[in-house]
């Protein structure tokens, strides 16, 4: 019997032995792990390559990660032929078993918890606060999805009449390739490769380019947890070419994304067609982007709705899907809330987060520096800039939290995703308009209300559209096995990640009838 499951805590940093753990788990980072090469993995086996990815620290982009193998489509082809073997054995080990592997793997990982986190400190440029929380969602997949698999291992119940003896039980689906974000390099890598292992299927994993190592160091503790040779095969690559070429694999069976939006949309279209000597139609989970909102009512806590727009649009610089990057906010209460969050953004602690303290660290790259800064041009023609609106990519890529008011719902702004720290305000003349400045986007990923009318919590349970809705709080954060993730619309296939549906989307349900 394994325990009932609870999530990962939270390191509570304003405990003085806390941040020295931290730092000395910095330390070591630093010292002993950085600028390292990696290998690929495929069919157990260690793989170098001559081309190499090599990722960066944002904060500093003098500072070498790692330098990992890159694979090229002839590795891809090999790793598609070692994880379609392995499926073969690996299908049917006992369910049992394989949860075993993710919950040694949880236990290795909650060791070294302090490591992982720093490395995410200096892979990704989070914060203390923001790395803490990935590496206690990586873990939380991984003894959820354990103890889900162990719940659904049976099948469910159907009937049977005297003749016969009728079962229902779920099999696995093949080989699943799962390509992930570097928003969240670990938990979402994690989460993604470790459903389908437990389902009983085979994956080549391709991580996002910016964020190899982790994936690296991730793939190292499952082998060590016990994962056989080609049931995970780690496989970085260039999306567009190794990625391209598994999607449209005639032997991929299954795609796990989470990404873009222009990305998912290419895959669920490329996936759609049948190749050549391909016997299935393809299984595909695609988790998009979002352009979420922070409503706030006539009647709600006007420190509390301020505090929740800053942090849900701030948060890891808004680099998360769920980042609250528009406020609505009712036309009584829109200044006093406006300057309230204003006040609180210009009081956070940007830049390297080389402690505790620091709210907002870099963005991940160039490519996003340059992004989040055409947006915030583009914001100064559409609204007004209250805070924040200068970058500075000397040394790293930061960007002072901003924010922008008065901005015409069907603006850019309030439309596009920036996947930066940058929120928009927008006015609201009642409820009914602030609903339907919610619902104007394509996304529907999340969103909070802050109001204290249950009739108007009634309403919005019903009609704001999206796939992960809170009230009296921000709409960043959720909580594997709490709040399982997943959006509406052109968010993806709202598979609900962390939740009590998520395994059977890598399954396929098998009906059996023995006659007596
Ligand atoms: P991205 O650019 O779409 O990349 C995601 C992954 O797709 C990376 O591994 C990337 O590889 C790969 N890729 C790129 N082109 C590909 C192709 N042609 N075929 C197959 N794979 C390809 O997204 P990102 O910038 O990493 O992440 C940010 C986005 O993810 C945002 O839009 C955010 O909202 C979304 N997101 C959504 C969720 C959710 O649960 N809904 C969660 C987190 C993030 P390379 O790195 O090698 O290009």
């Amino acid at each position: 019997m394994v325990v009932p499951y609870k999530h990962e805590p939270f390191t509570d940093f304003s405990v003085k032995e806390n941040r020295e753990a931290f730092e000395e788990a910095l330390k070591k980072v630093e010292k002993e792990l950085l600028g390292k090469d990696y290998d690929l993995i495929i069919n157990g086996e260690y793989v170098s390559t001559d081309d190499k990815i090599v990722s960066y620290n944002p904060a500093n982009k003098e500072e070498v990660i790692g330098r990992v193998s890159k694979a090229n489509q002839e590795l891809a082809e090999k790793a598609m032929q070692s994880a379609d073997k392995a499926f073969e054995t690996w299908r049917k080990v006992d369910p049992e078993e394989r949860a075993n592997v993710l919950f040694r793997a949880a236990a290795e990982i909650r060791r070294r918890k302090h490591e992982f986190s720093a490395l995410l400190v200096k892979e990704a440029g989070k914060p203390w606060k923001e790395a803490d929380a990935d590496t206690a969602e990586a873990i939380d997949f991984l003894e959820y999805y354990g103890r889900q698999m162990l719940e659904i291992k049976d099948g469910k119940q159907i009937q049977s009449r005297p003749i016969e003896h009728n079962q229902y039980k779920y099999i696995p689906l093949g080989v699943g390739i799962t390509i992930s974000p570097w928003n969240f390099p670990f938990a979402i890598m994690a989460g993604t490769t470790v459903a389908p292992i437990v389902t009983g299927n085979t994956v080549i994993l391709k991580p996002a380019s910016a964020t190899p190592v982790v994936a690296a160091w991730f793939a190292d503790v499952m082998l060590k947890a016990g994962t056989p040779a080609g049931v995970l095969n780690y496989l970085p690559g260039s999306g567009s070419e190794v990625g391209d070429y598994l999607v449209d694999h005639p032997r991929t069976r299954f795609i796990s994304f989470t990404g873009s939006r222009d990305v998912g949309t290419r895959i669920w279209e490329r996936a759609a067609k049948i190749q050549d000597g391909q016997k299935w139609l393809k299984r595909v989970i695609v988790e998009m982007g979002g352009k979420d909102t922070v409503c706030v009512d006539a009647d709600a806590d006007l420190d509390l709705a301020a505090q929740s727009i800053v942090y849900s649009a701030f948060g890891f610089a808004g680099q998360k899907c769920s980042a609250g990057s528009r406020a609505v906010v009712h036309q009584d209460i829109y200044d006093e809330v406006l300057d309230r969050a204003v006040k609180l953004t210009n009081e956070l602690v940007t830049g390297e987060t080389k402690d505790a303290d620091v709210y907002m660290g870099p963005v991940i790259d160039k490519g996003a520096y340059d992004k989040i800064m055409d947006y915030i041009e583009i914001g100064k023609e559409e609204g007004r800039l209250m805070a924040g609106g200068e970058g500075d990519d000397s040394k790293g890529y930061f960007i002072k939290p901003t924010i922008f008011a008065d901005l015409d719902p069907k603006a850019r702004l309030m439309q596009e995703e920036i996947f930066g720290p940058v929120v928009a305000f927008s006015k609201a003349r009642d409820f009914d308009h602030m609903l339907e400045i919610a619902n104007n986007t394509e996304y529907g990923l999340t969103g909070a209300l802050l109001t204290n009318d249950r009739d108007k919590i009634k309403r919005a349970k019903e009609d704001f559209h999206v796939g992960n809705l809170y009230f009296n709080r921000g709409c960043t954060g959720a909580i594997v096995g709490y709040q399982p993730f997943g959006g509406f619309n052109m968010s993806g296939t709202d598979s609900k990640a962390g939740g009590p549906d998520y395994l059977v989307q890598h399954m396929q349900p098998k009906t059996t009838s023995e006659g007596l």
